[in-house]
């Protein structure tokens, strides 16, 4: 039986590997479909504390692995199939085979939102993507029109990001200001490449039937109008969603489906813990979630020392 299974390689994930390691409880981290997390997919961190000039975001991942399993974390690449929480010890079912623990750290993070249109889903990985430093390089983007949907940091992220690629960067937005930071706001409105398409929607993307990204239907939602912008690709940057459906009726989340915790980080089920981005609508901070990770060790070490008697 393990002591502690940490589902989860972001920040949250790997900070509490950190500190069940150095607890002596030899986590088993599982790193699910994206080992390291969202910050794999962007480029220089520019915020997380103790890095004056940033650190790339990758290394910044490599470095906390590295730091969890020099105190005993065993990282496993892992796909969580299903849980069952409905006793104790807790039940964990990966790629088939099942785990039993005495407690979990749900560090499962979020996923980008798509705009939930059948053409976007149509076109994914022909032009339509949701990470501008994974895709932006690409041959087919260079020396392009491309759009980005979104008017938070991430938006403005990847629109300052592909200035470097495209010919132009359309930045449309559904309101007529933008909800990202001044600082990422600044930098982005006086680059000449990028020119913001206020109150306007996607409505579709062009073209299913050639297979490839040509251009975007827009509708102005203040004066309805409707017009089509060519462009070689779409970034959709327009927030997103906890990984919390496969803990679906166990785990309590909010309306939105962000995990519900109370006094922290426990969750409604003695001996689950939540951290990071999967419980945090508010802040989705590398920082916070790596703090809140930290708490769910801790959590988790004094739950394991109070609860010994149970097992
Ligand atoms: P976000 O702040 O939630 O912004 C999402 C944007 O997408 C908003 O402008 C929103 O419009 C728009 N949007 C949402 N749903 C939409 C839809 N269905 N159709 C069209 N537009 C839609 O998300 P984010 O930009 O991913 O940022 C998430 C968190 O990460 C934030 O806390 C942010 O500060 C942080 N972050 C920080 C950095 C950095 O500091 N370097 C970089 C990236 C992200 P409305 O404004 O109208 O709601």
């Amino acid at each position: 039986m393990e002591q502690v299974v940490i589902i989860g390689t972001g920040c949250a994930g790997l900070t509490a590997a950190i500190y069940t390691g150095r607890a002596n409880l030899a986590p088993l981290v599982l790193t699910g479909a994206m080992p390291g997390g969202l910050l794999t997919t962007t480029s220089i961190v520019e915020n997380f504390p103790g890095f004056p000039e940033g650190i790339d975001g990758c290394q910044l991942m490599q470095n906390l692995q590295k730091q969890a399993e020099r105190f005993g974390a065993r990282v496993q690449f892992g796909h969580l199939d299903s849980v069952d929480f409905s006793g104790h010890p807790l039940k964990l079912v990966v790629d088939g085979e099942t785990i039993i623990t005495k407690t979990v750290i749900v560090a499962t993070g979020s996923k980008p939102r798509g705009l939930g249109l059948p053409s976007e889903a149509a076109l994914e990985r022909f032009g339509v993507t949701y990470c501008a430093t994974c895709d932006g390089a690409l041959p087919q983007f260079r020396n392009q029109p491309l759009v980005v949907v979104g008017g938070g940091d991430s938006a403005l992220e990847e629109a300052t990001y592909l200035t470097r690629f495209a010919s132009q960067v359309y930045l449309v937005h559904r309101r007529d200001c933008l909800r990202a930071s001044v600082i990422m706001q600044e930098r982005a409105m006086k680059n000449p490449k990028i020119k913001p398409i206020w109150n306007t929607v996607v409505t579709e993307v062009l073209d299913v039937a050639a297979k490839k990204v040509t251009g975007v239907k827009l509708k102005n939602i203040v004066t309805g109008e409707a017009s089509i912008l060519p462009c070689a690709g779409v970034f959709v940057a327009i927030g997103h969603v906890p990984n919390t459906a496969v803990f679906g009726g166990q785990l309590e989340t909010n309306a939105e489906g962000y995990l519900k915790v109370r006094g922290g980080t426990r969750t409604n089920v003695h001996g689950v813990f939540a951290a990071g981005d999967v419980a945090d609508s508010v802040y989705r901070q590398a920082i916070t979630a790596a703090g809140t990770g930290c708490a769910a060790a801790i959590e988790a070490e004094r739950y394991l020392g109070e609860e010994t008697e149970n097992y």
